[in-house]
C-alpha cells in the first residue's frame, strides 16, 4: 500500500503545484481547478489500472462503479420507474464491477502496454474528446482536463521509474529499472502500433488545440505568477487582518 500512497501523493502535489499557478493566472474559474486537480490524480492512478488485484484498482472500480451508476441513474430518473431504474443501476454497477474488471484481468499484464507513455497520450486525449463532445467544454478547458490526465499518468511512470516500488509494496528487482516510462514494446509490436495508431486518430477526433496551446505558451499568461513567486518586503502581508473578524466585540 505505501507505494498507492506514493502515487496518490505524487500526483496530488504535481496537480496542486499546477492548479496553483493556474489559480494565479486568474484565467481559469475556480470550480473548473478543482476539476483538473482531481483529474491530476485520477491520472496519477490509471497506469497500475492493468494490475486489478490490487487493492487500490478494487477500490477504483467500486467507485467507478457507483458513479456510473449514479449517472445512468440521473439520465433516465424521470423516465423510469424505481424498480426499472433500480435494476438499471444494478446492472450497470455489475457491468464495470465485475465485466469489464473481468476482461482487464484477463487480457492484461502488469506494466505491459497499458503502463506506457502512449497510454498516458491516449488517456489524455479521450478526456479531452470527452469533455468536449460530451460534457460541451470549451476548447481550452476540454484541453487543460486532458493534460491534467495526461501529466498525472507520467507522474505515475516517473515515481515508478525512480522508485522502482511496485503495487503490492515490495521492491523490484533492479532489472525492471527502465521498463516503467515505456514507450511501447517490441515484443508486443501490433499492440505498440495501435497504441501509436490510437494516438494520432484520437489527436484529430479531439478540438484544435491551438487556443490552449496559445493561452499556455503566452507570457501574458504567467505575468502575475512571476511577479509574485517570491513574497515582497512581509511575509503574509495583510493576512492576520483577513482571517480575524472585522468587528472585534469591545470586552
Ligand atoms: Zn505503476
Amino acid at each position: 500500500m505505501a507505494d498507492f500512497k506514493t502515487h496518490l501523493m505524487g500526483a496530488a502535489v504535481v496537480s496542486g503545484l499546477t492548479a496553483t499557478v493556474l489559480v494565479m493566472t486568474g484565467q481559469f474559474p475556480h470550480q473548473a481547478i478543482i476539476g483538473y486537480f482531481v483529474l491530476g490524480v485520477i491520472g496519477g492512478l490509471l497506469p497500475d489500472i492493468d494490475s486489478p488485484h490490487s487493492i487500490p484498482v478494487r477500490l477504483a472500480f467500486m467507485a467507478l462503479a457507483v458513479i456510473a451508476g449514479f449517472l445512468v441513474v440521473f439520465t433516465f430518473g424521470r423516465r423510469y420507474s424505481l424498480v426499472e431504474l433500480m435494476l438499471l443501476w444494478i446492472g450497470c454497477f455489475a457491468l464495470i464491477r465485475y465485466g469489464i474488471f473481468a476482461l482487464l484481468d484477463y487480457y492484461t499484464v502488469h506494466r505491459g502496454l497499458i503502463h506506457s507513455v502512449p497510454m498516458g497520450l491516449i488517456c489524455g486525449l479521450t478526456t479531452t474528446f470527452f469533455a468536449y463532445q460530451v460534457f460541451n467544454a470549451s476548447a481550452i478547458h476540454a484541453w487543460m482536463c486532458g493534460t491534467f490526465v495526461t501529466g498525472g499518468f507520467f507522474v505515475h511512470l516517473l515515481l515508478d521509474e525512480f522508485y522502482s516500488v511496485n503495487l503490492f509494496g515490495k521492491k523490484l528487482l533492479k532489472k525492471s529499472f527502465g521498463t516503467a516510462f515505456s514507450l511501447g514494446s517490441l515484443k508486443q509490436p501490433i499492440g505498440t502500433v495501435a497504441l501509436y495508431l490510437a494516438v494520432i486518430g484520437l489527436f484529430h477526433l479531439c478540438p484544435p488545440s491551438q487556443p490552449f496551446t496559445d493561452l499556455m505558451t503566452n507570457r501574458e499568461t504567467y505575468r502575475g505568477v512571476v511577479q509574485r513567486l517570491l513574497p515582497g518586503e512581509t511575509w503574509f502581508a495583510g493576512f492576520l487582518r483577513r482571517v480575524t473578524p472585522a468587528n472585534l466585540p469591545t470586552l
